[in-house]
Parts: C-alpha cells; sequence; structure tokens
C-alpha cells in the first residue's frame, strides 16, 4: 500500500508513520528526516536546505520533488511506503501522481493550542529518531534516550518562532492538499487529539 500522511506539523504523523510501517514492513519515508541526514553529512543539498529548515519555510519544490523521486526508484520501495511530509504543496502532489500511484492520503486533524503544545514539548534522539515529549511521552532520565542513555535534542523549528512560521506556512501551502485529495475519493481524517495508542488503532480500522 503506498501511502500519504497530511497534516499540520506536531500532529504526530512521524510517530503513526514510523509505527505502522515497521509493522507492514514497508519503508517509512519522512522528507524532514531526509533533508536532516542531508544536513549531518554536510551535502549539497543539506546546505541548500538548513537555513530554510532553521526558519521554518519549505526548502523549493524541485529539489524536494527529485530527492523523493529518487528514493521511491529504491527496491524497498517497491512493495509500498508511507510518505511521511511529501507532498508539502499542491507542485509536489501533481508531481508525485506522475510518478507514483498513491493509494491513499491520511489525514491527522489537530486543533491549534494543541499542535504548539506537542511541537515546543518535543524532544528527539537524534541517532534513532525516536521522539518523546516532555509532558506526554517522557523519557524515563530526563533529557536522555531510554535506549541508549544519550542526550536528546530540541529541533531547532520546534523553537517558537520557527513553529508560529511554519503552522502559517501549513496553511497557506500544504492544507490545500486536503481539497486536492478529498476530490479523488482518496482522503481519510484521522482525529489526532487521543493518546498516541488510540490514534494508532484508529488508524489501523481506517485503512481496513
Ligand atoms: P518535518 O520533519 O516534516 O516537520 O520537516 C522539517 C522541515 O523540512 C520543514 O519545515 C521544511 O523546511 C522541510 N521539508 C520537509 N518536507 C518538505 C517538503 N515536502 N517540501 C518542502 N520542505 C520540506
Amino acid at each position: 500500500m503506498n501511502l500519504v500522511f497530511l497534516g499540520p506539523p506536531g500532529a504526530g504523523k512521524g510517530t503513526m508513520a514510523s509505527r505502522l510501517a515497521e509493522e507492514m514492513g514497508i519503508p517509512h519515508i519522512s522528507t524532514g528526516d531526509m533533508f536532516r541526514a542531508a544536513m549531518a553529512r554536510g551535502t549539497e543539498l543539506g546546505l541548500k536546505a538548513k537555513a530554510i529548515m532553521e526558519a521554518g519555510d519549505l526548502v523549493p519544490d524541485e529539489l524536494t520533488i527529485a530527492m523523493v523521486r529518487e528514493r521511491l526508484d529504491e527496491p524497498d520501495a517497491r512493495n509500498g511506503y508511507i510518505l511521511d511530509g511529501f507532498p508539502r504543496t499542491i507542485p509536489q502532489a501533481e508531481a508525485l501522481d506522475g510518478f507514483a500511484t498513491i493509494d491513499r492520503a491520511v489525514r491527522f486533524e489537530l486543533a491549534e493550542d494543541q499542535l504548539v503544545r506537542r511541537l515546543s514539548g518535543r524532544r528527539v534522539h537524534k541517532p534513532s529518531g525516536r521522539i518523546y515529549h516532555v509532558d506526554f511521552s517522557p523519557p524515563k532520565e530526563p533529557g536522555k534516550d531510554d535506549a541508549t542513555g544519550e542526550p536528546l535534542i530540541q529541533r531547532d523549528d520546534d523553537k517558537e518562532d520557527a513553529i508560529r512560521n511554519r503552522l502559517k506556512v501549513y496553511h497557506e501551502q500544504t492544507a490545500p492538499l486536503v481539497s486536492y485529495y478529498e476530490k479523488k475519493g482518496m482522503l481519510t481524517t484521522i482525529d489526532a487529539s487521543p493518546r498516541p495508542d488510540a490514534v494508532y488503532e484508529a488508524l489501523k480500522k481506517a485503512l481496513e
């Protein structure tokens, strides 16, 4: 199954995508993670993306589309995948339709004040991508990854100014994708406000 996960930053797309991908044995393809990995490696793409991402703006469509197109050509994507954070603009969605067949777009819905709370409390273990929240999903020891004991970080774009900008960018550029997929009869909406296990159950039920 080829899935697109849509929704504002902080709705829990990444957490749900990584869990479902693991259960289904298909890759979780997060464009945000791919850009962060490129930044960490110091590649040309990473250098181009760095300042844009830190401000919470979008990386240009042509770069993003080319990166995803290449990724979907990898052998592990042949039996399905979950796209998390892509497409994020109408031109990206149109380009995707040209090189992939998407089965469903799942939209995670959450009120704005909840998004801000979730993003500002988010902490990440960078090497593994494991995600915590200072209140809702705290690590056993504050500031440390449960499995390795290594330090957790706060993403630069999870700081307040960048959060506000990311939400604005979402409303202006990404929210129109909801009706894009709705018109195609491909949209499933999930209430992302309950606790993660309940959201996950609702997600699985919706995809049955
Ligand atoms: P995320 O981890 O999905 O919140 O993405 C982090 C940042 O990566 C975004 O704020 C953008 O700067 C960039 N990014 C991720 N996916 C895309 C995309 N599909 N198009 C443009 N920029 C993206």
